[in-house]
């Protein structure tokens, strides 16, 4: 493990850091690039690009966006799914100092237009299946290039001299990501050059990662997991990114057996699946070692039957937020079973307090809010003081996570501040749907609960008190799904004739809700 100290950064926190780390995004794909020239950076499909090979594709595509105007401190979205582009173009807007904002490709337009206009984006790259989505002049006047995907080799090949790698501090925002909350509106985690360094060495030193390893990238590379747990992991200690476009559970058994994949991390409907594929009980999965999981908790039987199934893999829970930059706890080596409930311990450089409600830290063992501090913690959400004034103290963020932490240092996540659902890992926040549902005339009051499923946790359901209305749900699916990325779009209704249930100070029951057919 790599010794800790205390440094004074981002003005007024005091954070254990790492003594030696990667000084940047940037640095870390480059001293791979100087020591693994030749050796797999990417897989796609059937194509494999080495280290030397990503490099100067980047490099030729930072000549581009500089001649399109894109400087440092920019920011672009990046609206791009799993495929090699990804990778260049995150590389090469961070070469240029340029500040990254990948966005989930089953983002909708307006949600699209809200994060362009809410960073000043200056421009968007996107998968050319999605061109009808991007936002137009009059949706985001500061939205000025458009580049399609598909233009991007072009693009690269008019590239004139290759600019140096910007100057940047460790400090300076890298990528900003942006996470729904409790006030409905996304707000954008701005992920430094620090806190990905620090994400990114936690998981090498808790996982044992090296340049040997390949990493299958199965869920979004949009999502801090995909981008930080896999993609800056494996840049970091020189392995490989096996890409996969789409998780469908056959394709990815067969494509983890014929790469030698490694080391993933996924969530846990995604084992499930797995287990459930019958290509998997034949598929040759020697070389997967290291099965991360995370977002939502495992259940017992999959734990067993994954021990069952590949006995040469080690489990490991890992718990973390956007605005953790991925993980804050983590189950050591081996220890997954016999502590099933828990998300592990506390990562090095992390530090968790459960508070109450007044801002007191509670008695040992007790449950309270879960606040996490350290140096992957992002400084704030980006241009939104209020925000990151209501949900970081002193650099610690408040998790809304309810849990407790026993004398062993076991973290246990017991229940949820924050009204949101999780759906196959996927987090729904349910103002930001109740907000899109009460905009349709004739709906007075709606309210989301989360249905219980066995593969993918919780579904979304909505009750809805519209008295004028005649219930059509493939009505209200419709117009929910043109304005809200697809697994937030609700699955079921139930249409109420009278108001919805409240309590003394007005707020809708929503236990008393999951408790009605
Ligand atoms: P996101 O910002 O999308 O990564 O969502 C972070 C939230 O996911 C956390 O605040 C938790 O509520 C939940 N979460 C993350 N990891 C775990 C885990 N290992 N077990 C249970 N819940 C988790």
């Amino acid at each position: 493990m790599p010794a800790l100290r205390a440094e004074a950064l981002y003005g007024d926190r005091i954070v254990r850091c790492f003594a030696e780390r990667p000084t940047s995004l940037h640095a870390m794909f480059e001293r791979s690039r100087a020591s693994r020239a030749q050796h797999d950076a990417s897989v796609f499909e059937s194509r494999r690009w080495s280290y030397a090979q990503v490099g100067d594709e980047a490099d030729r595509l930072s000549a581009a966006f500089a001649a399109q105007g894109i400087a440092a401190g920019e920011r672009v979205l990046m609206l791009l799914s799993n495929r090699p582009e990804f990778l260049t173009v995150l590389l090469a807007l961070q070469r240029l100092g340029a500040i990254a904002v990948p966005v989930g490709v089953r983002e909708q337009r307006p949600g699209l237009a809200y994060i362009a206009n809410q960073c000043g984006a200056m421009a968007i790259v996107f998968d050319d299946e999605l061109a009808e989505r991007v936002p137009d002049s009059s949706d985001s006047p500061a939205l000025s290039r458009r580049i399609a995907a598909s233009s991007l080799v072009t693009l690269a090949s008019t590239a004139q001299t290759i600019p140096p790698a910007a100057p940047t501090r460790e400090t300076d925002v890298a990528v900003i990501l942006y996470t729904s909350g409790t006030t409905g509106q996304p707000k954008g985690a701005m992920l430094t050059h620090l806190s990905i360094a620090h994400s990114a060495l936690h998981f090498q030193a808790c996982m044992k990662l090296g340049a040997q390893d390949r990493s299958a990238l199965a869920v979004p590379a949009s999502h801090v997991t995909g981008l930080i747990a896999i993609v800056a992991t494996m840049w970091q200690v020189g392995g490989a990114v096996v890409i996969v476009p789409e998780f469908k559970a056959d394709a990815f058994v067969r494509l983890m057996a014929r790469e030698r994949v490694s080391h993933t991390l996924m969530v846990p409907a995604m084992y499930k699946l797995c287990l459930l594929s019958p290509v998997f009980a034949e598929a040759d999965l020697s070389a997967w070692r290291v099965g991360g999981y995370g977002g939502a908790p495992m259940p017992v039987a999959t734990i067993d039957a994954l021990a069952q199934a590949l006995p040469g893999l080690t489990l490991q829970n890992a718990y973390g937020a956007t605005e953790t930059t991925s993980p804050a706890t983590m189950i050591p080596a081996g220890l997954t079973r016999a502590h099933a409930d828990s998300v592990g311990v506390a990562l090095p450089a992390a530090d968790i307090r459960v508070m109450d409600d007044e801002g007191r830290e509670v008695a040992p063992g007790a449950t309270g809010e879960l606040w996490i501090g350290g140096p992957m913690v992002v400084p704030g959400y980006w241009a939104n003081p209020q925000a990151t004034a209501r949900e970081f103290t002193a650099g610690y963020w408040h998790s809304g996570d309810m849990g407790s932490v026993d004398e062993q240092g076991f973290v246990r996540i017991v229940d949820r501040k924050k009204d949101m659902l999780n759906r196959g890992g996927f987090k729904v926040y349910s103002v930001e749907v109740e907000n899109v549902l009460m905009a349709w005339p004739g709906v007075v009051e709606a309210a989301i609960v989360g249905n219980p499923c066995p593969v993918l946790g919780e579904r979304v359901h909505a009750f809805v008190h519209a008295p004028s209305l005649r219930p059509d749900d493939e009505v209200l699916k419709r117009y929910c799904a043109e304005r809200l990325a697809d697994y937030k779009v609700p699955e079921s209704f139930t249409w109420s004739a009278e108001p919805l249930p409240r309590n003394a100070n007005g707020k809708v029951m929503k236990r008393l809700l999951r408790t009605l057919p």
